[in-house]
């Protein structure tokens, strides 16, 4: 790991400030990263100071005086160039990510792998960024509307994907003319210095104005200070709904805009035609993959009566399988939570769902012994709920599995809708009646509806987001990019006469 962090430039003491080509450390705390992998300290950094924060705020405000005027392709080009460079550093910032935030090697080097797709569908986005034309109802007049850029973003976010959610964010900004200020979770600010050090090289030698892209290591004070500064127009922010609701009250307060990806409560079908041979795999991946630590994890498993026996013993079987440990290690499949707090939630859960009269199918365990030193390792579960029950309407952060059997497929619906969260849904069948129902209007009330895929995994060209207490926001694919630029509708008279609209006579 110590040529790891030497290659990305992290030191054992780092700066926590960047405006791109300058870092300095922070006046404020002192925030140090532990690995949930083994409890080891990696490094530390000093946190934002309001004055610090004030002075990164001030830089980007000057570089969007520039980068503004800059055209389009240009940025885009740019953005390619800090592709390429993510492709160089794809082992090591992946192996950094898995060892910061514990997801595994597989999943950190997917995580850099999206930072390179969604670069490559900037940079085609940067010669399009398409507005419409329309048909005036006013003789020599033309009417069509502009996307222009909005200032500067702030990217708040969450610990689970660290590096991904920035780029979604940053790479679209980017190419629509905007310059970003990153507040990256407290829990992993490591990964977010090793892309400011990647792309370094790129802001330096395009002599991209500095300030374009910032990074402001902090907590939660340095977000409520970015939700609260008329300076940022566009707040997009990553976590929990206990966070976006704060966010969304402070940007709103000011009538500035917000875009959220919060928390979600992911079910998934099986209907009697599923192909479990694909199903099963599907459910384990989604509900242990990361730990259980994705917003997309599938958290509900709503199975037909006529095959819940099957299944529920299937799965036990794979979860007996699971290897938990060393996420680095490529034969284990579990990693570890987050930290203990995250651990102490699990436990949390599992009381209530024994309160609740739920019986465990595959039990829980915290792991202790050699290997999980960092207490911060535990075992997938599978519990047999009531669909009324409390504990299941919320989001727990690790990998607990519900179990419920349903008998009608409008009854499964109703089931999955009835949380308040709404970001990703499956179904796995094999009835073309059965898969349209659930994607209609009367189906899946989620941002995410898939037919024999399960909740997680999505790929960056599609919008990405979900309804209800999820926020609402979409990033990354399809016309996300409309959330960083100002619509401007343009009409245009080329003759000699004023007529008016709606035929409105006015004489002087
Ligand atoms: P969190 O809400 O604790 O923190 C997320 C970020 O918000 C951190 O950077 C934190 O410092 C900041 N923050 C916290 N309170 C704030 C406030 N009042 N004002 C401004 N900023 C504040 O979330 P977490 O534990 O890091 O991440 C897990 C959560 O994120 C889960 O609920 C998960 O579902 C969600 N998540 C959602 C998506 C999505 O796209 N929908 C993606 C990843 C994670």
């Amino acid at each position: 790991m110590e040529a790891i962090l030497k290659k990305l430039n992290i030191q054992s003491q780092s700066p926590g400030l960047s405006t791109g080509q300058q870092s300095w450390e922070g006046r404020g705390p002192l925030l140090e990263s532990y690995s949930p992998v083994d409890g080891q300290r990696i490094a530390s950094v000093h946190e934002a100071s309001r004055e610090d924060y004030d002075r990164v705020i001030q830089k980007a405000q000057e570089a969007y005086q520039a980068w503004r005027q800059v055209p389009a392709p240009k940025r885009g080009e740019i953005v390619r160039q800090m592709g390429e460079r993510f492709r160089a550093y794809k082992t090591e910032l992946g192996t950094l990510v898995s060892y910061e935030m514990g997801k595994s090697l597989q999943e950190g080097l997917g995580e850099v792998q999206e930072i390179i797709d969604i670069c490559d569908f900037a940079v085609g986005l940067s010669r399009q960024l398409y507005g419409l034309t329309m048909h005036s109802e006013r003789p020599s007049h033309r009417m069509y509307e502009q996307w222009h850029p909005l200032g500067v973003v702030g990217i708040i976010s969450a610990f689970n994907f660290p590096v991904a959610v920035w780029s979604w964010n940053a790479m679209l900004a980017w190419v629509c003319g905007d310059v970003c200020v990153w507040k990256p979770s407290e829990k992993t600010p490591l990964t977010a210095l090793a892309c400011q050090q990647v792309i370094r090289e790129v802001l330096e030698s395009n002599e991209v104005p500095e300030g374009v892209s910032c990074l402001i290591t902090g907590g939660r004070s340095v977000g409520e200070w970015l939700a609260n500064d008329v300076r940022v127009p566009l707040v997009s922010a990553t976590g929990s709904t206990r966070m976006g609701k704060a966010v969304a009250e402070a940007v709103g307060r000011r009538l500035g805009r917000s875009l959220l990806e919060l928390g979600g409560n992911n079910a998934i079908i099986v209907a009697p035609s599923a192909d479990l041979e694909v199903a099963i795999p599907a459910i384990v991946f989604g509900a242990v993959g990361t730990a259980g630590q994705r917003c997309t994890s599938t958290r509900r498993l709503i199975v037909h009566a006529s095959i819940y026996d099957e299944v529920k013993e299937r799965l036990s079987k794979a979860y007996g399988q699971l290897r938990i440990g060393d996420p680095l290690d490529e034969h284990q499949h579990v990693g570890p939570l987050i930290d203990t707090t995250a651990v102490e939630s699990y436990q949390a859960t599992v009381a209530e769902i024994e309160q609740s009269g739920g019986y465990f199918v595959v039990a829980p365990r915290v792991l202790d012994g050699p290997g999980y030193e960092s207490g911060c390792y535990v075992a997938p579960c599978i519990a047999e709920v009531a669909p009324t029950a409390a504990i299941v309407q919320h989001e727990t952060f690790a990998p607990i599995l519900y179990l419920i059997r349903y008998e009608t497929l409008e009854e499964a619906i109703a089931i999955q809708n009835g949380v308040p969260q709404g970001l990703s849904s499956a179904i796995f069948t094999l009835n073309v009646r059965e898969s349209e129902l659930f994607l209609s209007q009367v189906g899946s009330d989620c941002g995410i509806a898939n037919v024999n895929i399960g909740t997680s995994g999505a790929e960056i060209g599609g919008a990405f987001g979900g309804e209800k207490e999820t926020g609402g926001g979409r990033e990354s694919g399809s016309d996300a990019w409309k959330v960083y630029m100002r619509r401007q509708t343009n009409t245009i008279n080329y003759g000699t006469a004023l007529p008016l609209a709606q035929g409105i006579k006015f004489e002087v």
